[in-house]
């Protein structure tokens, strides 16, 4: 008895070392036949013992290679036939597009560890061991179709032993194109003062001055780090000052999840992302003792951990076997530096050595974040180890789809057929090296995606450069609304296109109306949106200042809520501005704002005394953290001091006696506490009444402000207790870093631009 089948295997499955792994199943197996890649996938013929066939299909996607995803196995049983006598590999028929040309970076895998630390293995403490199963993928890559020469290894010819595993079907190595070893491949080199050391000399070097306090720049896999002993409170401090990075907190990498869980509180969910293969900064309720310095993160109870990700910073952190604060090479929101003159020239003077080696990055990529609460993880930034891997559309796109995301946190993103392609993390479009990257992504992922856009999706913000940019475009155009962005990437986020409540809460976006959206509550499908409520607005005094001063918040809505002379006093607790704001406040052309993210900023300045922040969500994150002592009480059901009404055909949420109740309350974590309870309350209490006339039983969570776990855990749990269904983000940032996926699912749905 002979069973023959023909088997489809769709997804990514390309580049992942999925054809070795057929073949060394195969083999095992006994069974004879081929596999491919074509333009859908893998194809495969196999031909054996029926009892074998299956369970070769049954490995397919049982225990598929670490990389690959694995969306669908077809099988279909044919006629046995005279088929080879072996298992053989062949060549791919090269006809279209694949779907997933690139995959991501991948942190190093168990097998290559075993080698790294096998004094025996040729590969014993060599920095850039990899194989099909792990290492740098997408940030080598400068062309497609994804092959030695077009990686940043090209210059590196293999030595005969590498090649010879990159020959065998049967080895792990097999097509791993940035294979190498330290016979024919990269190799680290430490700059220090007068002295440079290569290879061994250099890790020991390197891990000694960073023992003594030194403060290095380390390139990684997307960029440069630099680097200090995160227990070390006067490097700490040193790095500080020389980045000019106030208080915005630093990741900390640790040799291993036994370090981690000293430092962190971690339920099962955290503890798996942490250790994925994307390898994020996880962030997470900071144990108290934690042995890293206060510094790391300030005023804050969380702090964000992550797991060495390649061979380097493996042997790194053994050899230092203590944490080690690990932030992004650059100055303050420029994107990270990713090329070796750009890490002398930009690191340089902030560094007192620098740790290098000689494999090109050709694509930036920082570190990914997500936050690990209760339950749930979130991803708050998307970049290295998750971009590009293509996220599933709902539907069919109509078009091929650019979208160029907003201004802040930006990314780019495509959409063709049943895939969403959204970039790494690019940086605040304001500084020029990111408004660079943002050049750059967006050519380079056209061209590894083979995607032409028949359309081009921007913010209806005019002075965003990317929005100047896609109307420079030969392209037709469609400016989406911010906040019905942000819903439609929550939607697509739960592969749904809508109808849904949307409740779109941020720092702001640009409204139709000629004010600043941020408390919005829209009905809204991935065609169009609906505005049905929003917070009532106040004015923002001094523009950008008032996002970098929160006292000027703390006076507005205290303006809003008193009148101006308690406006002024409450003003002048801070600054001596105080008139000059009332002038501005009083003035016509100051804009009003809808903002939660901004009202957040009164109360943080009321409650913290925060009357100026140094990074954006600053002061809201440090509300939560101070009202974190107070545990959250679902009985605690009052809307307390927000009222929701009607303004003509808008609900409107007005939190006047609440900020009445801030103002004379004792500040501390109560009165934190108690402002998270109102608001989440009123806002679920408006999304109920909202949702129930429109007939709608979904309510989307969305905005920067919902990266807030307390608010979004009181109003999710509120909207549940009255029968809806509540969508918050997982695999797509609340914030402005997920703008442009929304904006390409709704570029890509609409039945016409
Ligand atoms: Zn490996
Ligand atoms: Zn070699
Ligand atoms: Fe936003």
């Amino acid at each position: 008895m002979v069973e023959r089948r023909r088997v489809r295997v769709r997804g990514t499955v390309q580049g992942v070392g999925f054809r070795p792994f057929v073949y060394r199943e195969a083999v095992a197996l006994g069974l004879r036949g081929y596999v491919r890649n074509d333009s859908a996938g893998v194809v495969l013929e196999i031909q054996g013992r029926p009892e074998c066939v299956a369970e070769l299909c049954r490995r397919l996607t049982d225990s598929p290679p670490p990389l690959a995803r694995v969306e669908a196995v077809e099988a279909t049983t044919l006629p046995p036939t005279a088929l080879p006598s072996e298992f053989v590999i062949l060549a791919s028929d090269g006809e279209g597009e694949p779907n997933a040309p690139v995959s991501v970076d991948t942190a190093t895998c168990d097998d290559c560890l075993g080698e790294l630390d096998d004094p025996s293995d040729r590969r014993f403490g060599y920095p850039f061991t990899n194989c099909t199963n792990c290492g740098p993928r997408y940030t080598i890559v400068t062309a497609v179709p994804y092959d030695r020469p077009a990686t940043t290894m090209a210059g590196f010819v293999m030595c005969p032993a590498c090649q010879a595993e990159y020959d065998d079907p049967a080895d792990r190595r097999f097509h791993a194109q940035p294979n190498a070893c330290a016979a024919c491949g990269p190799a680290i080199r430490f700059t220090g003062g007068a002295t440079a050391t290569e290879g061994p000399a250099a890790l020991a070097a390197a891990v000694d001055a960073l023992a003594h306090g030194a403060v290095l720049a380390v390139k990684g896999l997307g960029g440069y780090h630099l680097a200090v002993d995160a227990a070390d409170a006067v490097a700490v401090a040193t790095l500080r000052r020389r980045k000019q990075r106030d208080d915005k907190p630093f990741a900390v990498m640790v040799a291993d999840l036994e370090t981690a869980r000293l430092l962190v509180v971690l339920d099962e969910g955290g503890e798996r992302v942490l250790s994925s293969p994307r390898r994020p900064i996880v962030v997470a309720p900071r144990r108290p003792g934690a042995a890293v310095s206060p510094e790391v993160a300030p005023g804050l109870g969380e702090l964000g951990v992550m797991l060495p990700y390649t061979p380097l910073h493996h042997l790194l952190l053994r050899r230092l076997a203590r944490p080690l604060v690990l932030t992004s090479g650059n100055r303050s929101d420029e994107p990270i530096a990713h090329r070796d003159d750009e890490a002398v020239a930009r690191l340089g003077p902030l560094v007192d050595g620098i740790v290098s080696h000689d494999r090109p990055i050709h694509i930036r990529c920082d570190d990914s974040v997500v936050r690990a609460g209760p339950g749930a993880v979130q991803v708050l930034r998307r970049s290295r180890g998750y971009a590009p891997e293509p996220l599933p559309l709902p539907f069919e796109a109509r078009r091929a789809v650019l979208a160029v995301g907003a201004e802040l946190k930006s990314t780019v993103s495509l959409a063709r057929q049943r895939s969403l392609i959204a970039s790494h993390h690019l940086g605040d479009l304001e500084h020029l090296p990111a408004y660079e990257a943002f050049l750059q992504a967006t050519g380079h992922l056209a061209r590894l995606y083979a995607v032409q856009p028949e359309v081009v999706v921007h913010d209806l913000h005019p002075d965003y450069l990317s929005t100047k940019y896609a109307v420079e475009l030969d392209l037709p155009v469609l400016g989406v609304q911010h906040h019905h962005a942000h819903v439609a990437s929550c939607l697509v986020d739960h592969g749904r296109v809508g109808p849904a409540l949307g409740v779109a809460f941020d720092g702001h976006g640009y409204g139709p109306d000629a004010t600043l959206w941020g408390g919005e509550f829209l009905w809204a499908d991935l065609d169009r949106y609906e505005r049905l409520g929003h917070l009532v607005t106040v004015g923002l005094p001094g523009g950008a200042a008032a996002i970098r001063e929160p006292w000027r918040m703390a006076q507005a809505w205290a303006t809003h809520a008193a009148g101006p002379e308690v406006g002024r006093a409450t003003g002048a607790r801070f600054d001596d501005r105080a008139a000059a704001v009332a002038g501005l406040l009083e003035r016509p052309t100051t804009i009003p704002t809808s903002s939660v993210g901004r009202l957040f900023d009164a109360a943080a300045a009321l409650l913290c005394g925060r009357g100026r922040v140094s990074f954006e969500g600053q002061a809201a994150i440090e509300l939560e953290a101070l009202a974190a002592a107070v545990t959250i009480d679902p009985r605690r059901g009052a809307t307390g001091g927000v009222e929701v009404r009607w303004e003509g055909d808008q609900l409107v949420l007005d939190p006047a006696e609440l900020i009445l109740d801030l103002l004379a309350a004792e500040p501390g974590p109560e009165a934190a506490a108690r402002f998270h309870d109102a608001l989440g309350h009123a806002t679920a209490v408006a999304a109920a009444l909202l949702a129930g006339r429109h007939g709608l039983g979904v309510v989307a969570l969305t905005g920067g402000v919902f990266q807030n776990a307390r608010l979004t855990q009181i109003v999710a749990g509120a909207l549940r207790e009255r029968d809806l269904e509540v969508l918050v983000h997982r695999q797509v940032p609340p914030n402005d870093g997920g703008i442009s996926i929304g904006q390409a699912a709704i570029g890509a749905h609409r039945p016409s631009i």
